[in-house]
């Protein structure tokens, strides 16, 4: 058996005709750029997440930098992000001219310890960007807490968690805004670049949209410098075709997530993720842990089973926050972690005979 890591055609062919017939109308219309696509889908989606404002832009790293820059963090100032994510969480940070905190993860979620979250605040501190990783929400009504107590902008970087929820309530929704991607293998992926800001605040969201559009919410009326980060025509229609099928989608992840806990139940040397309490996770990324995870992975190469790390090194071990001159002891817990995790194959399309098939595959190798 040959299993890829992600299934984009799989899924592609599953819609074929309502893809090509969206490609096909952009094209016809040459809506490329702004238009009733981009803001047909900004309507779309947000009345699916139940939020006021979307605002369609580049990708979902445009997106995290468009709200610190619109709640005028910059130069001199500190954000607090977690030491295991994404670069776009921490890099974004320096874009603005402020400086990147990180805090170390906890070892059950992968996410922010926020336990430590408070010493790492300084009078320089002014925003929390708090990530969901993998699908799983963070502990971000305890981080939500200190935010308010501390004055601090609380973000909510979504890239991994499309309608994961906390308590009943889904992500973006507890800070100021929410950073989503829709990055191609992304739960709700485009066809190129594409992301969007969520918020449900008037004021900020206006600010973004003018700031993503050079400054102006007009054609040629800038108020302000901005950036070009817009999502495009054709991304637009093929993230409104996708939209009404990422319930089901989601529905499939949460499934398979459940297969590989049958299945990979009672095998030695491997730790398999958890769930959070009271959390909908939406399963982006099923990930478990093994003490000699290149030996695992290159097993599992050799039976046809790709799989991948997200991600190898934590943000503060990279070279580009050496100059931030942190240890690996300073972050142990995002340390071990990055020596540990495996990223297992998890899409819609899996079915459980593969999912078996992965999993009697790491039992053999255990
Ligand atoms: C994918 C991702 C991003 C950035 O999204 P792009 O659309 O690729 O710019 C940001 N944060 C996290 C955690 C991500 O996984």
């Amino acid at each position: 058996m040959k299993i890829p890591f992600a299934d984009l055609k799989a899924q592609y062919q599953s819609i074929k005709t309502e893809i090509d017939d969206a490609m096909a109308k952009v094209i016809e219309r040459t809506a490329f750029i702004g238009g009733s696509f981009v803001s047909d889908f900004e309507s779309e989606f947000a009345a699916a997440y139940g939020i006021k404002h979307v605002i369609g832009c580049g990708n979902g790293t445009d997106s995290l930098f468009i709200l610190m820059k619109m709640m005028g963090i910059g130069p001199g100032d500190e954000v607090i992000t977690v030491a295991n994510s994404w670069i776009s969480s921490s890099e974004t940070i320096s874009q603005t001219g402020a400086r990147p905190v990180f805090v170390d993860a906890e070892i059950d979620y992968f996410s922010m310890n926020e336990n430590l979250l408070e010493e790492k605040i300084t009078a320089r501190t002014k925003a929390v960007i708090a990530v969901h990783l993998q699908g799983q929400m963070c502990n971000i009504e305890a981080i939500k807490k200190i935010c308010d107590q501390h004055k601090l902008f609380l973000i909510e970087d979504c890239a991994q968690s499309h309608f994961s929820e906390f308590n009943g309530k889904r992500a973006g929704f507890f800070g100021v805004a929410g950073s989503i991607s829709f990055y191609p293998g992304k739960n709700l992926g485009a066809y190129g670049d594409a992301g969007c800001i969520i918020t449900n605040d008037d004021d900020l969201a206006e600010k973004c949209r003018m700031y993503a559009h050079h400054g102006a919410l007009k054609k040629h009326q800038h108020q302000i410098e901005g950036i070009n980060s817009r999502l495009d025509g054709l991304q637009a229609a093929i993230l409104s075709a996708k939209l009404p099928h990422l319930a089901s989608w989601t529905e499939k992840r949460i499934q398979n997530a459940a297969f590989y806990d049958k299945w990979l139940q009672g095998i030695p040397g491997i730790i398999l993720p958890k769930q959070r309490p009271n959390t909908k996770h939406t399963w982006h990324l099923y990930v478990i842990r093994s003490m000699n995870r290149q030996k695992l992975a290159d097993y599992l190469a050799g039976k046809g089973i790709e799989t991948s790390v997200h991600y190898p090194t934590a943000l503060p071990n990279l070279p580009a926050y050496q100059y931030l001159g942190y240890g690996p002891t300073d972050f142990p817990v995002a340390t071990e972690l990055q020596d540990q995790i495996l990223s297992l194959p998890m899409y819609p399309e899996l079915t459980e005979e593969m999912i078996k098939y992965i999993a009697d595959s790491i039992r053999a190798h255990q």
